[in-house]
């Protein structure tokens, strides 16, 4: 931000980087109290078969009512966790209960659904995050191929041979794999290729702009899941001509407000053993 004021500005924005710094500071200070309270907790937003309309999945997206505050946006707290190294300790956690969680959804009579657990470049550096993943399964019980771990394209090219030994060990114990926000960083397609993973998940920007724009992105992603014999979903449905397209261009799988926002979990247990839940088209 100071290099878009000259040079005699600097001094006046001096105070203002302060206050964003002292913020930051007392962010992470309420962060780390948060999770040794276990004041965190995830959300569930249901992804849905788009020929059939049953509820397949969901994904685990954390929430942090702030005393204060309401609630801080990951987008603001989860950069903080990971510069702080924090997000090893919350993302261990939210692995666990998302596990849980589902587990428990089966006991009560929901379909098996799979949870997507987003992870950060910062867990994938653990030397011991397999054992964290395996650890999650084997207290909660879940059936590995139920658990979907989401990569980035950033995290994936940020140490590709690590990333690639990480997904060997994972794809071995039977647990899927998906790479988010697709189309969005910089990952090579020669290293699609050699990526054991299980389904690309389309941006939201790119599904936002649909019908009218985005369609020759989305269509090409598609077509590059097929080619690999991956599933493919999209991410940010918030309109049914959006889905409608999705649909007949033989996208698997959609995810949005359109279907359903992150909810609690007893929410979404709720939902899951309703009745019928057919897609409104
Ligand atoms: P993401 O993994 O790409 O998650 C999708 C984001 O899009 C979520 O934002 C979700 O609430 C939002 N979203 C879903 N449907 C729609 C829609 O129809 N329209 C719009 N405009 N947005 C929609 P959220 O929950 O704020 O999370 C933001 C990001 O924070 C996530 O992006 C993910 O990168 C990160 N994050 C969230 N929870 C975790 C976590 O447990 N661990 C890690 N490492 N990152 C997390
Ligand atoms: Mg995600
Ligand atoms: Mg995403
Ligand atoms: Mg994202």
């Amino acid at each position: 931000r100071a290099k878009s004021g000259g040079r005699n500005r600097l001094v006046a924005f001096v105070p203002e980087m302060t206050l964003a710094a002292q913020r930051r500071a007392q962010l992470e200070a309420d962060l780390r109290r948060a999770i040794e309270q276990e004041a965190l907790l995830p959300y569930y937003q249901p992804q849905f078969d788009c020929r059939t309309g049953a509820m397949v999945g969901v994904e685990a997206l954390l929430r942090w009512p702030h005393p204060e505050r309401g609630f801080v946006s990951p987008g603001e707290f989860i950069p903080v966790a990971e510069d702080t190294g924090l997000i090893v300790e919350l993302g261990r956690w939210v692995l666990r209960r998302a596990c849980a969680d589902v587990a428990a959804w089966d006991r009560q009579g929901a379909p098996p659904l799979t949870v997507a657990v987003n992870v950060s470049a910062r867990q994938l550096k653990e030397p011991d995050f397999l054992g964290d993943v395996l650890a999650a399964l084997h207290t909660s019980g879940l059936a590995p191929g139920r658990l979907e771990l989401e990569l980035t394209e950033s995290l994936l090219m940020d140490d590709v041979e690590g990333a690639l030994t990480f997904m060997h060990a994972v794809r071995v114990a039977g647990v899927r794999l998906s790479i988010d926000d697709f189309g969005t960083g910089y990952s090579s397609l020669a290293y699609l290729q050699s990526f054991p993973i299980n389904q690309l998940k389309v941006d939201r920007k790119f599904v936002q702009s649909l019908p009218v724009a985005g369609h020759t992105i989305a269509t090409a992603v598609i077509a590059l899941a097929r080619g690999f014999g991956l599933a493919v979903i999209a991410e940010g449905v918030e309109r049914p001509e959006q889905l409608e397209w999705l649909r007949a261009a033989g996208c698997d799988h959609a995810q949005g407000f359109l279907l359903g926002m992150p909810m609690p979990a007893a929410q979404l247990l709720a939902l899951a053993t309703r009745p019928a839940t057919p897609v409104e088209a």
